[in-house]
């Protein structure tokens, strides 16, 4: 069975990393993503430049990019004026965010919950009626770095309001890397009776060691879109010194090994993540596959 895993390095991963890289080595990562394998990839973010330097190209990144039918760029978006600048640039599907908790909402978005709902729901009609896909991210789904444990009723009630927007796909977020196996479950389950027939993807970070037994636990319950990034990259704004992001060549290897096909070649995703690497100025990245090796001996 297929796992598409969605490539967020250009866009998560870099988004979250200090060094501020040219639009000609974002390009350059995207190219190398996509020649590992990479069909899906988060490129880039549709945000106020003042507040994110980070993506402020995002325009030229877009039009620097290869442009394949078989290859999909999401950008991410917060509100039309967001959106108008995806359309513009070219993305074929835009993703929206929606916190989970009221403190996180007003602190990372400046706006409440339900102000950044009813945002998503007008970006979702205007994007379906430009054509493009629309997806919305539920972010710290699985716990608040300022209010603590969300309860499953709070994400199947807001997931409900959500799905008004008729999203191509919900995504849930573990943004601070704090949830386990057992909440996987009951959140997939919950967020599927919440959205029907609602393609679920899921985003995990490593930063309690527990990203591959979650992202194995969604697979399990029959989500078949996973979010990762080349080499780990993209720590965790709420925890300095812990890794972020699961790392694609990780991933990829734990779902290899247990049946499941990414159309992905680890070797050129170690590659690409050593590259990466070296462009952030990193002398270790938090992915474990390039140091240890496949297993068993040389992948053919
Ligand atoms: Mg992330």
């Amino acid at each position: 069975m297929m796992v598409e895993v969605v490539e967020v390095s250009p866009r998560d991963g870099l988004q979250n990393e200090p060094e501020v890289l040219s639009t000609e080595s974002k390009v350059d990562l995207i190219r190398r993503c996509i020649d590992a394998g990479a069909r899906r990839i988060e490129a880039v973010s549709f945000v106020r430049p003042d507040r994110l330097p980070q993506m402020a190209d995002a325009e030229a990144v877009m039009a620097g990019v290869p442009r394949r039918s078989d290859v999909s760029y999401i950008g991410l978006v917060l509100n039309r004026r967001g959106l108008e600048r995806a359309i513009a640039a070219g993305v074929d599907e835009v993703n929206c965010v929606v916190l989970a908790t009221e403190t996180f909402s007003q602190r990372n978005q400046g706006v409440s919950v339900d102000e950044m709902t009813r945002a998503w729901l007008d970006i979702a009609k205007a994007a379906h009626a430009a054509g493009l896909r629309a997806g919305v991210t539920v972010a710290a789904a699985f716990g608040c770095p300022f209010e603590g444990e969300v309860t499953t009723a709070t994400i199947a009630e807001l997931v409900r309001r959500l799905a008004d927007g008729e999203p191509d796909e919900i995504a849930l977020a573990d943004t601070i890397g704090v949830g386990v196996p057992a909440q996987v479950r009951e959140l997939v389950a919950v967020v599927t009776a919440a959205a029907p027939g609602v393609p679920l993807r899921a985003h995990f970070h490593d930063t309690r060691n527990t990203a591959i037994a979650n992202a194995l636990a969604a697979v399990e319950a029959g989500v078949m879109v996973l979010d990762a990034s080349v080499g780990g990259i993209g720590g965790c704004p709420f925890a300095p010194a812990a890794t972020g992001n699961v790392a694609t060549e990780d991933l990829v290897y734990a779902l290899n090994r247990s049946g499941y096909s990414t159309g992905l070649d680890d070797r050129k995703v170690i590659e690409a993540a050593a590259w990466i690497g070296g462009r952030l100025g990193k002398t270790s990245l938090p992915a474990a596959l390039g140091r240890a090796g496949w297993f068993p001996g040389e992948r053919r």
